[in-house]
């Protein structure tokens, strides 16, 4: 059985291909770049035969886009299938699945009505979504499709954890509340590393970091996350590569009337001007900040104390919420490959039972691995995440119910 797994943003498709007869391998993995644009790029990499593909020309729309990576699919040289029909069916990673969904879901129309409705939470994701089921449904007319949520892994957020603290009228006519984001990875890294220690997840309490360009931290209370940083939007909570994290939002309303900005130049500036990128001056990429702090650079030093600084003091408040903590977990490109930003994050907090082991942590990089010392109270694991490894196994446990 092949599964096709796409993740469609709003000029860009990645794509993998899965085959779930023997156990579950990855065949193809791929990434269309600049769609709309005349020099959209496809990078085609065949996993089981080591070899990559990439050209470039123009893509119009994600109907072409997703056209042209089913031709490389059954290519004679590039390709993997003999036929277009051997993919048995598609998983979608869908940004926005609000209140209504709690788990994955086999696409119908109702389903896709409630994702177009949904654009009015998420308007730079979900018409993207919405567009490569679409473009799916055109191209492969009849093939199962289930859309994966980023947002169900936290339908178990109690309401102390999700209402803010305006005005209950916007909640019930906006429906402005917190979701949380990174549902599948936190999922999927908190049930790996418990597995990793030993343990059932639905017998702890866990933490989970997950640190890429886009981070936020979940707590997860015996399998359920009970809260988790990111909020209405994916700009609240952790200092990101160019988003703000947690601010005060008097200080945005000053900039916003001081430097006359309208509500999209104010947008921009929370998302794609600010975090490491506005606090560092130098880039969103973590390398490249450290790198620039090493050779003594001082706001590249600020922006990595920041960076860190925020991520202690959330698990802190976790800690509390879950009155305990039996495991940390860190994932996403820096969670898994820096191990700076780990030790920074694990600093003095012993009272919290939080103990790693310094020169194991200093040489592992992308590895699932125990860091904390054997007499730490609290165990820290690196746990790589896979977010494509998680819709492909929905697509394959929604479609074999139906
Ligand atoms: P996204 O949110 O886009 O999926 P990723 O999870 O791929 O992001 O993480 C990207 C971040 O991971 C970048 O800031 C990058 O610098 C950082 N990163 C990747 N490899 C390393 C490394 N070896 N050391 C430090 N940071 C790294």
């Amino acid at each position: 059985m092949k599964i096709l797994t796409l993740n469609c943003g709003s000029s860009s498709i990645k794509y993998q291909l899965f085959d779930f007869k023997e156990g579950e391998s990855l065949l193809v993995k791929g990434l269309l770049e600049r769609i709309g644009c005349k020099d959209s790029v496809l990078t085609h990499k065949v996993v089981v035969r080591n070899e990559e593909y990439s050209e470039t020309r123009p893509v119009p729309s994600h109907t072409e886009g997703i056209q042209w990576i089913i031709n490389w699919l059954i290519d004679e040289q590039k390709g993997v299938l003999k036929q277009v029909e051997e993919i048995t069916a598609a998983g979608h990673r869908v940004a926005h699945g609000g209140e209504y969904f709690p788990d994955s879901a086999l696409i119908t129309p109702e389903v896709k009505k409630k994702i177009e409705d949904l654009i009015e939470l998420a308007p730079l994701h979900n018409p993207a979504n919405l567009r490569g089921i679409l473009a799916m449904e055109n191209l492969l007319p009849g093939i199962p499709q289930v859309a994966v949520f980023d947002t169900s892994f936290h339908h178990t957020l109690p309401p102390r954890a999700y209402f803010y603290a305006l005005p209950y009228e916007y909640y019930e006519k906006y429906k402005i509340r917190r979701y949380g984001f990174h549902g599948t990875s936190h999922k999927y890294v908190a049930q790996k590393a418990a597995s990793l220690i030993g343990r059932n997840w639905e017998e702890l309490k866990i933490i989970t970091c997950h640190l890429g360009n886009g981070s936020s931290i979940t707590a997860i209370d015996r399998g359920k996350s009970v809260d988790t940083s990111m909020g209405f939007t994916p700009v609240e909570g952790l200092v990101m590569g160019t988003r703000t994290g947690d601010l005060d939002l008097g200080a945005l309303l000053s900039i916003m009337d001081k430097e006359k900005l309208d509500t999209r130049a104010a947008n921009d500036l929370i998302n794609k001007k600010s975090g490491m990128l506005g606090l560092s001056g130098i880039s969103n990429d973590m390398r490249d900040i450290e790198r620039a702090a090493h050779d003594g650079n001082q706001r590249a030093q600020l922006a990595l104390e920041v960076f860190a600084y925020r991520i202690k003091k959330y698990i802190g408040a976790y800690v509390a919420a879950m009155n305990g903590l039996d495991l940390l977990v860190f994932t996403g490109g820096i969670g898994e490959n820096d191990y700076e930003t780990r030790q920074h994050v694990c600093a003095n907090m012993e009272y919290l039972g939080i103990k790693i082991d310094l020169d194991k942590n200093c040489y592992l990089k992308g590895k699932d691995e125990i860091i904390s010392l054997p007499d730490s109270p609290v165990k820290v694991v690196i746990a790589c995440t896979n977010e494509e490894l998680v819709i492909a196994r929905d697509t394959y446990r929604i479609i074999s119910k139906k």
